[in-house]
């Protein structure tokens, strides 16, 4: 199959402009190893006009879109590959205001759809952290989140997030986590995700840090207001003005999402090539089972 390449949005509406279009391309990603019967295991099948799969043994009619996040997209998938488009390759993030309006369709319905595509450019965690990565912690939302005078939710969020440097301490890749407190075993979850054992990782003089240099190889250092961590303080100060600016108010339910997508952002550039071929397999590969996690809001 061709692989949708470089980022031309006349080339990509061209590419895609009716519903056959793109489940044509969603069956070629879906089955390019093969049909497999979701019913019996069978797999000899007949192709259908609208490139769903009837199983030869059992009769089960498989559509391209099932058990994957495009499942019944309501205003269809023209729409939907468009907004995958424009969420891959836009050098910011989209608000949910914006994409309804953009594509003429209810403003929920653009946020639950956004959701699952942020589900999708979810770190698959399989690339760890190596060399010299800084770690710190950050707070965003609460007051400071554009609304004045007025108090959502009360507490602002804390998270946790790692930088990746290249040898001349620019960023190689970003990751940020939510935690609830900054204890030991919160702080841990962005090691245990997303961080190489045998990485140089260098924190602040945060005692949280203590408990697991047992098992990764931390250096601590006084953070001198993020002068010794120039790199991590441009990353973070960069997510929380666009936390702040693109959306009023972040749940906490949703943070990690939208860091999943900024980080998604800062990361994939050295892949902009295939970025919409790389989001729309995972959205194909995601087990429907994600789809019930996504709340519509
Ligand atoms: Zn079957």
């Amino acid at each position: 199959m061709d692989i949708f390449k470089w980022q031309q949005v006349i080339e990509f509406s061209r590419t895609f402009q009716t519903e056959l279009d793109c489940k044509k391309y969603l069956a070629e990603l879906k089955w390019k190893d093969g049909f497999t019967c979701r019913k019996c295991g069978h797999q000899g099948s007949q192709i259908r006009k609208d490139y769903a799969r009837t199983c030869n043994k059992c009769s089960d009619t498989e559509s391209a879109g099932a058990d994957t996040l495009l499942h019944k997209v309501k205003f269809g998938l023209v729409k939907a590959f468009h907004i995958c488009f424009e969420m891959s390759t836009s050098t910011k993030g989209l608000s949910a205001m914006y994409v309804a309006k953009r594509y003429a369709i209810n403003r929920k319905t653009a946020m639950s759809f956004m959701h699952k595509v942020r589900e999708a450019m979810k770190s698959g965690e399989n690339h760890p952290m190596q060399g010299e990565v800084h770690v710190d912690e950050f707070v965003v939302g609460g007051q400071e989140a554009g609304h004045t005078g007025r108090s959502y939710g009360g507490k602002k969020k804390k998270t946790v997030c790692a930088v990746e440097l290249t040898g001349e301490g620019k960023v190689r890749r970003f990751y940020a986590l939510k935690i609830k407190d900054l204890s030991a075993k919160s702080l841990r979850s962005i090691f245990e995700s997303h961080l190489d054992k045998a990485a140089q990782v260098i924190t602040d003089e945060w005692k949280g840090y203590w408990p697991i240099s047992k098992d990764y190889t931390i250096k601590q250092r006084p953070s001198e207001l993020g002068l010794n961590f120039k790199a991590l303080h441009t990353m973070i100060h960069q997510v929380k003005s666009w936390l702040r600016t693109t959306y009023s108010w972040v749940s906490k339910r949703h943070i990690d999402r939208y860091l999943s997508e900024f980080s998604n952002r800062i990361n994939r550039s050295q892949n902009k090539e295939t970025i919409f071929y790389i989001l729309i397999t995972r959205m194909v590969n995601q087990d429907k089972i994600y789809i019930s996690m996504v709340p519509d809001c």
